[in-house]
C-alpha cells in the first residue's frame, strides 16, 4: 500500500477538523481529495507530509509508520497552491536545491545531480528554461517547476495542495492533463487536494469525497459520480436542481402535487421527508405532452452553457425554478426562448432521506 491512514483525529481547540479519517491509496494511484473549503483537506495532506501532527492515528507511507517523523525524514514531496520557488535561486538552482542539500552521505555527486535535474526538467517540458528566475516565468510554468523540484529528491510519495487553483481556467484544464499524462509516466504514489469537482473527475484514479473532517464517499470517479452514496455528495460533485420531498407509501412527492415513484429501497416509508435531486441535463422540454406526469413550465431566462443552452423555468406547482440543460439544436428546432410555454419531464430523480445540511 503506498499510503495507510489510521483513525486520524485532528482538534485546533474544541473544532475537530479531522474527524477519525482512514484511508488507503494503493502505489503507484493518483487519488484525489475532494471538498468544499474548511473541510479539512490542507489539515490532513499536512499531517501526511509531517508539517502537523495529529492528535491520535497513524500514517503508514509504503509500509513504514512515520506518524512521528519530521518532514525532512517522511520523504514527501509537496507542492502548495501558491508557487513556492526560491526568488533568488534560477529554475536549474530551485529544482536541484532538495539534492544539494541532502547529508553528504546520501547526496549525489555533482553531475549526478546535473543529469537528474535536466532529465526532469525534460519532463515537465521546462529544459528550455533552466536559466530563468521565477519571475520570469507565467504561474502555469512556475508550478510545472514547482512539480520537477518536489520530485527530485526520490519522493516516496507527492502531496499536491490545489496545485492549479491560482491559474486561469484554461491553463488549469491544461495542466491538469498533463499532470495526468505525467503521472501515467512516473506512476508516484500521489494526493491531490482540490476543491473543483471537473478537476478530480477528469484527474484521479480514486475521488475521496470530504465533508466537516470525515471521508462521505470514495471510489472511481465513475463510481462516486454515477452512485453517489448521499446527498452531500451529490450535491457537490456538479449542477443539481434540489427538491424537498415528501415520501409516502411508494411516491415521492415533489412542490405541491408531482409524484414520482419512489426508489426501491425508500418504498416501504410511509410517511418521511426526504430531498430529490434532478441535474439539469436530466430534464427533458418538449412542445408536446408525452406523458401525465409532465409539468407545464414557462422559460424565465436562457443562457449560454459554451456547447449546451441553460434554461431557467417556473414551474406550476413549484416555487423555486428549475434549471435545465438542452442541446443548442434542440432549443433551435423547438424555437424556444423567454416566455415560451414547454412541457418539463423530470428523469432520473434521485431520493435521499437524512439530515443532510445542503
Ligand atoms: P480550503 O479549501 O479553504 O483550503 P481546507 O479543506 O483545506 O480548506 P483546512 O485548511 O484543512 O481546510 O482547515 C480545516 C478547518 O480547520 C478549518 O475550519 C480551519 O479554520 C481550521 N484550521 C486549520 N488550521 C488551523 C489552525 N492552525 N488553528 C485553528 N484552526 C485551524
Amino acid at each position: 500500500m503506498g499510503i495507510e491512514l489510521l483513525n486520524i483525529t485532528k482538534k485546533f481547540a474544541a473544532y475537530t477538523a479531522l474527524d477519525n479519517i482512514s484511508l488507503s491509496v494503493a502505489s503507484g494511484d493518483l487519488v484525489a481529495l475532494l471538498g468544499p473549503s474548511g473541510c479539512g483537506k490542507t489539515t490532513l495532506l499536512r499531517i501526511i507530509a509531517g508539517l502537523d501532527l495529529p492528535d491520535s492515528g497513524k500514517i503508514i507511507l509504503e509500509n513504514r509508520d512515520t506518524t512521528w517523523l519530521p518532514p525532512r525524514e517522511k520523504n514527501v514531496g509537496f507542492v502548495f497552491q501558491h508557487y513556492a520557488l526560491f526568488r533568488r535561486m534560477n529554475v536549474f538552482e530551485n529544482v536541484a536545491f532538495g539534492l544539494k542539500v541532502l547529508a553528504r552521505d546520501k547526496r549525489p555527486a555533482k553531475s549526478e545531480i546535473k543529469d537528474r535535474v535536466e532529465h526532469l526538467l525534460k519532463l515537465v517540458q521546462m529544459d528550455w528554461a533552466m536559466k530563468r528566475y521565477p519571475s520570469q516565468l507565467s504561474g502555469g510554468q512556475r508550478q510545472r517547476v514547482a512539480l520537477a523540484r518536489a520530485l527530485a529528491v526520490n519522493p516516496r510519495v507527492l502531496l499536491l495542495d490545489e496545485p492549479f487553483s491560482a491559474l486561469d481556467a484554461k491553463v488549469r484544464q491544461e495542466l491538469r492533463r498533463w499532470l495526468r499524462k505525467l503521472h501515467d509516466e512516473i506512476h508516484v504514489t500521489s494526493i491531490f487536494v482540490t476543491h473543483d469537482q471537473e478537476e478530480a473527475l477528469e484527474l484521479a484514479d480514486r475521488i475521496v469525497v470530504i465533508n466537516k473532517g470525515r471521508i462521505e464517499q470514495q471510489g472511481t470517479p465513475q463510481e462516486v459520480y454515477d452512485h453517489p452514496a448521499n446527498a452531500f455528495v451529490y450535491n457537490f460533485l456538479g449542477n443539481v436542481n434540489v427538491f424537498h420531498g415528501r415520501i409516502r407509501n411508494g411516491w415521492v412527492i415533489l412542490g405541491e402535487q408531482h409524484h414520482v415513484e419512489a426508489p426501491d429501497e425508500l418504498k416501504n416509508l410511509e410517511e418521511k421527508d426526504g430531498k430529490a435531486f434532478v441535474r439539469p441535463y436530466e430534464i427533458g422540454i418538449s412542445r408536446i405532452q408525452s406523458n401525465g406526469s409532465d409539468l407545464l413550465g414557462t422559460i424565465t431566462d436562457v443562457r449560454l452553457l459554451g456547447g449546451q443552452i441553460g434554461l431557467e423555468l417556473e414551474c406550476d406547482g413549484f416555487n423555486t425554478p428549475i434549471e435545465a440543460e438542452i442541446s443548442r439544436e434542440l432549443f433551435r428546432n423547438l424555437e424556444l426562448g423567454r416566455g415560451e410555454k414547454v412541457f418539463v419531464t423530470l428523469n432520473k430523480v434521485k431520493v435521499f432521506t437524512g439530515d443532510y445540511e445542503i
